[in-house]
């Protein structure tokens, strides 16, 4: 924008360098800001900018996500305290770890009134799931647990939602569950660009089991809850890891970090007033 009978004067996209600003931990969100964008990398994880908070009494979705990870922490270590086959005490279970999540997170009931007018349906589309995934032989083990992995100079960590074990044995093998309440195409699409989507491996990397399954379970709000499973999470894993220490050492070395997102990404940045998108001179 140009104020009337002023030159307009634009700007030049920014190229920082971020060897002076040693990388210490990397979780999987701030991988992908850097895989994404360089300078909000740069910006937001390495300078450690950030919007101020805003006072927001509204209950979003994002408050529902956290509400549903809690419950579901909730259901599942008091199942494995008192295990039960039976649909109806499973349902009763799942309503009291609901309530004491939303008594917890003090969320008021009206403002949640939207998603506990969907939770009969979603609770018993997880409740389906969950016959069907044990039936398969899987098996709770632990839920939102914080994990720290060291790699090269830097500390891989991140909280990891579920884990199950499938098998049993020589063929057991560690499951890791990530939720999702997003719809349920978009969880999909995730998963369809090999390569391209980074958390569940990223998480796998928290982990030091070999025999290793990881998927999105996606929970419906208002219906089915399903399983999107990443196919070969090792070899991601260690194509993964390849790419942390190769991009690390390469912002060590003093490489520029330009601001490279695009559309969606662009959208969605605190640090769009930083890399002055807007007003960028267009060569
Ligand atoms: S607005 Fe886009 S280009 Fe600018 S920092 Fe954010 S992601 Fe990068």
């Amino acid at each position: 924008m140009c104020i009337r009978d002023r030159p307009c004067t634009p700007t030049a996209p920014p190229l920082p360098r971020g060897d002076a600003l040693p990388v210490a931990q990397l979780s999987a969100s701030a991988y992908e800001d850097l895989r994404k964008c360089p300078y909000r990398f740069f910006a937001l994880r390495q300078l450690g900018l950030k919007e101020a908070d805003e006072l927001d009494a509204e209950v979003d979705k994002r408050d529902f996500g956290l509400w549903l990870h809690e419950t579901l922490k909730r259901f599942h270590e008091a199942l494995a305290a008192a295990p039960t086959s039976a649909a109806g005490e499973r349902r009763a279970m799942l309503d009291a770890a609901a309530e004491a999540a939303t008594r917890a997170r003090r969320l008021a009931p009206e403002e949640f009134l939207p998603f506990a007018a969907t939770w009969p349906q979603a609770r018993d589309g997880y409740l389906a799931w969950l016959a069907e995934h044990e039936a398969g032989g899987a098996r709770f083990a632990w839920a939102e647990s914080w994990r720290e992995q060291p790699l090269g100079r830097v500390t891989l960590v991140g909280q990891i939602d579920r884990l199950d074990h499938t098998g049993h044995g020589e063929a057991a093998t560690a499951l890791v569950l990530d939720y999702k309440t997003e719809a349920l195409q978009t969880t999909r699409e995730r998963l369809k660009r090999p390569g391209e989507d980074t958390q569940l491996a990223f998480y796998a990397a928290l982990l030091e089991d070999d025999a290793l399954r990881a998927a999105y379970l996606n929970v419906g709000e208002k219906g089915p809850t399903t399983f999107v499973e990443q196919d070969d999470v090792v070899a991601a894993r260690d194509l993964l890891v390849e790419g942390i220490l190769e991009d690390l050492s390469r912002i060590a070395e003093g490489a520029v970090m330009p601001a490279l997102g695009e559309g969606v990404v662009c959208e969605y940045c605190s640090a769009r007033g930083l890399c002055r998108k807007d007003f960028w001179s267009v060569a």
